[in-house]
């Protein structure tokens, strides 16, 4: 038998989030945002899911061919446009979108020998600083893209710096609102915070296309601000294991590397099989949250490669299997009608949910599985 750790991903799940982006911005044409081979949860898997998108955005063309492998015909665009002129003959011959940030993509496009003229999305620098042309070069490289013949469309696009926080979006909205005053074109602005947090108060933040990313994957933007039930989403991924060993401990006893965690009393602890060689998070400490059949407790000690160790008290307290073959809920959904978010397993690391899922490692089998009905 194989070690017991599984990552389970849910279409039902990416679907369920897809419709509340949706919900959102309902006069918005969605991208599902799939790089990182769709935050890690495989963009094959997640496709299951993610069908009702308009479109499918990502960073790598060997993304884009798996995208169309799977049989999608319709938009896909690269966010961060070529990294060399070659990479246009891939948008022609696989029908790509592609952003343009940089004169150099611009130059690649002039001398760039196609049948059918792309459509591109030019990025304006609205104070993120790190891809796009600001306000002056922005206009310049519209005209030069409107006098190509390389092109059809060209749409207009930026990203916000702090759509999850106080700082907000409207310096950067007024920016880009100037930027392109009067240009024709497609109009692209908010990221899952902007679409949940900023999009229903503004129709020019929900404009033509949102780019939701994290929550289609049931992490919350502005965690721990709000969590992800509070927004409607479901969790895309889930993370489990099983116990493989229990001790016994007397007060005194310590645990694990660095005996950094010391039984204050004579307790039961679990020994899981889950480390951070298969992605779990070495940062997250003694406190931090797990479920072991469906119950809440917390982790002991340090994270070692490939175990962690978990206070078994609460389990044994609830009546639940506390025992060697328990289920173990690292992130996501567990038994018994239970959820970790895996917000909170982020936060314990010091890092938001985005690294935890793109960190999964390929040593963990994934299965593809839809959420268990909720029994209350
Ligand atoms: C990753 C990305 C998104 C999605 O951001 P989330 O915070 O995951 O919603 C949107 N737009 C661009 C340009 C991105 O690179």
């Amino acid at each position: 038998m194989p070690r017991p750790i599984q990552a389970l991903i849910h279409p039902d799940a990416l679907a369920r989030n897809l419709q509340r982006a949706r919900a959102a911005a309902p006069d918005a044409k969605v991208w599902a945002i799939v790089k990182a081979n769709a935050y890690g949860h495989g963009i094959e898997r997640a496709y299951a899911g993610l069908q009702g998108a308009d479109g499918f955005a990502l960073l790598d063309i060997a993304e884009a061919e798996r995208v169309r492998a799977l049989g999608w015909r319709g938009p896909i665009l690269l966010l961060e446009g070529c990294f060399e002129a070659r990479d246009l003959e891939a948008c022609s011959r696989l029908n790509l979108w592609h952003v343009v940030h940089t004169e150099q993509q611009i130059d690649w496009l002039a001398t760039h020998k196609t049948t059918w003229p792309h459509r591109v999305f030019l990025k304006f620098n609205s104070g993120m600083n790190r891809l796009g042309f600001k306000r002056d070069a922005f206009r310049t490289a519209w005209m030069r893209l409107s006098g190509l013949t390389q092109v059809d469309e060209i749409s207009l696009m930026t990203h916000f710096a702090d759509a999850d926080s106080d700082r907000g979006i409207v310096h950067q909205l007024a920016a880009f609102e100037e930027a392109t005053d009067g240009l024709p074109g497609e109009r692209s602005l908010s990221n899952s915070a902007a679409t949940l947090r900023h999009a229903g108060d503004h129709p020019e933040v929900r404009a033509d296309w949102v780019r939701p990313g994290i929550m289609v994957y049931g992490s919350a933007p502005d965690f721990p601000a709000h969590a992800p039930r509070h927004w409607g989403l479901l969790p895309g991924m889930t993370l489990r294991s099983e116990i493989i060993a229990t001790q016994s401990l007397e007060a005194g006893d310590t645990v694990g590397y660095g005996s950094t965690f010391t039984a204050p009393h004579a307790m039961r602890i679990g020994v899981v099989a889950c480390g951070y060689a298969d992605g779990y998070p070495r940062h997250c400490g003694t406190g931090t949250p797990v479920l072991v059949d469906g119950v809440p407790t917390r982790l002991v000690g340090r994270v070692s490669m490939d175990m962690i160790t978990v206070d078994l008290t609460p389990v044994e307290q609830a009546g639940r299997n506390a025992g060697i073959g328990a289920d173990v809920t690292l992130w996501g959904q567990g038994p018994h009608g239970s959820l970790l978010p895996i917000d909170e397993v982020a936060m314990a690391a010091n890092t938001v949910a985005y690294e935890l899922m793109c960190a999964l490692a390929p040593r963990v089998p994934v299965a593809v599985r839809d959420l268990w009905p909720q029994t209350p």
